[in-house]
């Protein structure tokens, strides 16, 4: 068995990512606990983990014989962030805004010892800018994970303006821990990653809404003809269409730049609760495929 440096991670946000990372971490032989502000969200996360490990060997042969309830078990589900007291590294995957995540912040700072790393989640948020409401500056870090988290090899790393060297290594260490790679990037809001992606997804729905193209239509272009692995709109569904107009929302204020506000459509299919997979339908249907 292997010896780990960083053995018991918390993880904030029991959401889309919230239950990838947590999910990746158990499997990878973590303590985990998986804070959220209702039990209810955390029983469907439990819920959504529990389904995801039957499929997970299908990916993950290593994984074939693994006992999915010993997986689940390093897994703490808790509203209570006094259980974040003795954790070696935090890994923040709250609500794609400001507000939220400056409450978080606010409230590892006071449950955390001195020495724990905190790595944010975020599509755009500066690091930076979370790392000064924390009396740790040097200790926060970014973490982009890439959705889904067990499938998906690298993850984007974002060193703000006074992460340290430190911090720098655990983060190399840690990611090492869960078979990761990363991509060391410097910190400007929506990295590499969104700050194109963003805006391919917002010009892809600005097609359907001009009605130039259905959706099934734009994606296959995009399959087919240019090799992706999804279309832009399957993967607005599967990042979930909140959390891309709160991710354009913050790009157009932090570069103050109109090429990324949030189309019409996009906002319209939000306040109608089409938020893609999570809720069972956005542009695709996901209410027959199990989607959450
Ligand atoms: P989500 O909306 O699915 O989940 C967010 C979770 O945070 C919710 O369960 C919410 O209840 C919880 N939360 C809100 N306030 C909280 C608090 N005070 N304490 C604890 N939990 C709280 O969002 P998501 O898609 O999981 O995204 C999480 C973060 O990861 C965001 O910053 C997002 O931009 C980023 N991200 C998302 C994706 C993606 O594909 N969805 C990919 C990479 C990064």
């Amino acid at each position: 068995m292997r010896v780990m440096k960083y053995a018991s991670v918390g993880v904030v946000g029991a959401g889309v990512m919230g239950v990838g990372v947590a999910q990746n971490l158990a499997q990878t032989g973590h303590r985990v606990v998986l804070v959220d502000i209702t039990p209810e969200i955390l029983g469907r996360a439990r819920a959504e983990i529990s389904k995801n490990l039957r499929l997970t060997p299908l990916f993950d042969p290593a994984l074939r014989n693994a006992s999915h309830s010993a997986i689940l078990d390093e897994i703490e589900f808790t509203t209570d962030y006094e259980q974040l007291g003795n954790v070696d590294f935090v890994i923040e995957n709250g609500t794609e805004s400001w507000n939220v995540k400056q409450a978080i912040y606010a409230r590892l700072e006071l449950v955390c010892r001195e020495d724990c790393i905190i790595a944010a989640n975020t599509s755009a948020i500066s690091i930076s800018r979370l790392a000064s409401t924390t009396r740790r500056p040097d200790r926060v870090i970014g973490m982009h994970f890439m959705n889904p988290v067990a499938q998906k090899p690298v993850v984007e790393v974002i060193t703000g303006s006074n992460t340290s060297e430190v911090t720098v290594q655990a983060a190399k260490d840690f990611l090492q821990q869960m078979n990761k790679q990363a991509i060391f990037v410097k910190d400007m809001p929506g990295f590499v990653s969104n700050r194109v992606l963003m805006l391919a997804i917002n010009e892809a729905i600005l097609i359907v809404q001009d009605d130039v193209a259905s959706p099934a239509d734009v994606d296959e272009i995009f399959v087919k003809c240019v090799a992706h692995k999804m279309g832009p709109l399957a993967t607005a569904d599967l990042i979930g269409l909140d959390t891309v107009l709160l991710s354009l929302e913050v790009l157009q204020e932090s570069y103050n730049d109109n090429k990324y506000r949030p189309c019409r459509l996009l906002r319209q299919m939000v306040d109608a609760g089409l938020h893609g997979r999570k809720s069972g339908r956005g542009f695709f249907d996901y209410t027959g495929r199990g989607g959450r």
